[in-house]
């Protein structure tokens, strides 16, 4: 590793290093390019396949392929029977389209406040939020890391509402033993190029309720069912309003090629994940917990006041200047003027606000380099030895 003295004018690197990309091989292109010659561009034998095998990964009876994880998420809403006048209650530390979900199905998102250590939705927040107008709840596994899914289960039992997991950055966690994505009612992933696997875009709903698979499956295809009999085999029939949210079968193709090396890619992140952990530990910053189960979509530092009074946005700016891709993740949704449009006010979520002023994003994806890895140490040590006391 080398070291960077906090004087240097000069960048740790010469490149720009991203906090986030995807990893492709010659074999995932050879995927797609495999589907682009043969007959069926969308909703071929390729979307089924797919399917199977995300079910199978994902510990699920049913996965539903779909175009984005903002989809999935529309759709686990609305096959959680959630509408006009109903309430769901979900984190304000996440990307905007957890909550924009619970407004296309025209309900209500009631903010409920973050765990200080794990950063996930607080069970006991959760439970203070519940009305008679609760119809789910939509935790995140934020940064990779499961929520308490065991404790926000029997809140949802005791309400009789339905737990949607949106685990857009969990594909391949696990919770005590089970794989995210069989142990809540619906549970929501994104195969954005950002994310742990991907699609280019796409997302994937799963669930063991055949009858919701089924419902989703029709959403996603304009409402359609078909109906054909030997008189008319043209025919099918539109019941309910429905989308096109579906997934390409080239799309599919690299997905399935992708999920095969999942179990690469999260050894990957967690060796990036234990070098970070042993090289910055006498940094002064609030590395996350050690988790084994997490999934590792994000490696978020904070701040820490007993050691240090940088401000965030300096430290932020300083890393960026030495070519490190830090991120925020993520402004609170209840901030952004569509949310204080209609009323939310900042305070409502104490926990997350304070969090958010002191976090940052490391640069975290199967990719990097070890070389790479070692320049983030070291300017996040060079940026910090600068800037402590
Ligand atoms: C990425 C992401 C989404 C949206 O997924 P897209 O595939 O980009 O639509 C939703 N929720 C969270 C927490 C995400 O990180």
């Amino acid at each position: 590793m080398s070291a960077a003295s906090p004087d240097d004018d000069r960048p740790v690197r010469e490149t720009f290093l991203p906090y986030g990309r995807q990893s492709l091989d010659e074999d995932d292109i050879a995927a797609v390019c495999e589907v682009l010659r043969g007959d069926w561009l969308t909703t071929g034998p390729g979307v089924a396949e797919f399917e199977k095998a995300f079910a199978q990964i994902a510990g699920a009876a049913h996965a539903v392929a779909v175009s984005s994880g903002t989809a999935a998420l529309h759709l686990a809403m609305l096959a959680a029977g959630v509408g006009e006048g109903d309430e769901v209650v979900t984190t304000p530390l996440t990307f905007a389209a957890s909550a924009s979900s619970i407004l296309f199905s025209g309900a209500r998102p009631v903010f409920a406040d973050i765990d200080e250590t794990t950063l996930n939705i607080d069970p006991e927040r959760v439970r203070d939020a519940i009305t008679e107008r609760t119809r789910a709840i939509l935790p995140v596994d934020f940064a990779g890391r499961p929520c308490r899914l065991d404790a926000l289960r029997e809140i949802a039992a005791a309400h009789d509402c339905a737990l949607v997991e949106d685990a857009c950055h969990a594909i391949g966690a696990r919770f005590r033993g089970a794989p995210v994505g069989g142990v809540s009612d619906l549970t929501a992933f994104s195969l954005h190029p950002v994310k742990n696997i991907t699609s280019g875009e796409g997302g994937v709903v799963t669930t063991d309720d055949p009858e919701r698979a089924e419902r989703m499956r029709c959403l996603r295809h304009h409402g359609i069912r078909r109906t054909s009999t030997p008189d008319a085999p043209w025919a099918y029939e539109i019941h309910e309003l429905g989308y096109n949210y579906r997934l390409t079968d080239f799309q599919c193709a690299l997905g399935l090629s992708q999920l095969r090396k999942l179990p690469g890619f999260l050894k990957r992140r967690r060796e990036i994940v234990a070098a970070y952990d042993r090289e910055l530990a006498d940094c002064p910053l609030v590395l996350p917990p050690l988790d084994d189960d997490s999934a590792w979509h994000l490696y978020v530092v904070r701040l820490d006041r007993r050691r240090t009074d940088a401000d965030r946005g300096e430290v932020f700016r300083a890393l960026r200047d030495e070519n490190i891709g830090v991120q925020v993740h993520y402004i609170p949704v209840h901030y952004h003027p569509l949310y204080r449009n209609m009323g939310y006010q900042p305070g409502i979520c104490p926990v997350a606000e304070r969090v958010y002023e002191e976090m940052l994003s490391l640069p975290l994806w199967p990719g990097m380099t070890d070389r790479d890895v070692g320049d983030v140490v070291a300017a996040v040590r060079k940026v910090t030895a600068r800037r402590a006391g």
